[in-house]
């Protein structure tokens, strides 16, 4: 008998941070704002509903061809660029379907900020009129598990902050840590390491923002982002082995990106790989 696959594979429908992106320059990587899939067997995560989670859900359409569904959808935190696809994922709209939206503030908090955005004033359709079971869940359980998927939880360093989601299934791991700036001020007292090894230690895939060079972060000192080569640094110290550099900077060409890759390249030591995150790109472990 054929021994059982336990992989966890992902899919990148959108990569962009702060704004879509259009545009020939962009072409390559994409433009939409942040939406990952990933399948640990046959549970469905999607981490954040920016604006690639339109395409996301004519694939799960496509894919499921008039079965239903349960998704599980996890927020970093609701800054626009993270929250802004939501209402037109397509599965939302189907009856039969369950959705559970998991959220860092209370329940109440997370439903009234993503209703906020479908107020009558913003968008034609209400959340109350959409046909599939939604059920909004408060992170307090640390870890907690999602069928036989098990998820850790942390808190990141950004504006109003954000959280960072560690995913273990069958001794694979895959990360997702975006808008977070690894700040390394002697006052924090190594806490941020600490915070990031718990989070990222031995990851098979992380997925970090990298919005900054490192000569644009030395302006930008406080804003909630990271330069790309602190996450190489810190994934390098520990452990990780595929790095996908996340929330690219609304102004970054195709070509931008590729010279910060290989830059990034040239300090990430053998046993790291680092590569730029691409729409509609899949990685599996
Ligand atoms: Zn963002
Ligand atoms: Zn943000």
């Amino acid at each position: 008998m054929k021994k059982k696959e336990h992989a966890i594979e992902i899919t990148f429908w959108g990569v962009r941070g702060s704004i879509p992106t259009p545009g020939k320059e962009f072409i390559k990587y994409g433009g939409n704002t942040p939406c990952v899939e990933v399948r640990c067997g046959g549970t469905i995560l999607i981490f954040d509903a920016g604006t690639g989670m339109r395409a996301l859900g004519k694939s799960l359409l496509r894919q499921f061809d008039g079965k239903s569904m349960e998704l599980h959808l996890l927020f970093s935190h609701t800054h626009w660029d993270h929250i802004q696809g939501f209402p037109f994922f397509e599965p939302a709209y189907h009856r039969g379907n369950i959705i559970n939206l998991y959220g860092g503030n209370s329940v109440s908090e997370l439903e009234k900020l993503i209703l906020g955005q479908m107020d009558r004033e913003y968008f034609p359709v209400t959340l109350f009129e959409l046909g599939s079971q939604l059920n909004f869940k408060t992170l307090s359980q640390n870890p907690f598990y999602i069928n036989d998927v098990k998820i850790y939880y942390t808190y990141l360093f950004h504006p109003g902050l954000s959280l960072g989601y560690r995913v273990e299934y069958h001794g694979k791991v895959f990360v997702y840590a975006t808008d977070n700036e690894i700040l390394t001020e002697p006052e924090m007292e190594g806490y941020n390491e600490k915070n990031m090894e718990n989070l990222i230690k031995n990851a098979d895939i992380l997925v970090a923002e990298c919005q900054y060079t490192e000569e644009e972060y030395v302006k930008k000192v406080g804003w909630g982002h990271s330069s790309i080569e602190q996450v190489v640094r810190i994934g390098k110290m520990f452990g990780v082995k595929n790095l996908f550099t996340f929330h690219h900077d609304p102004m970054r060409t195709d070509k931008e990106l590729e010279v910060m890759i290989k830059r990034a390249r040239k300090i990430s030591g053998k046993n790291l790989k680092v590569y730029a995150a691409k729409e509609s790109m899949t990685f599996k472990v």
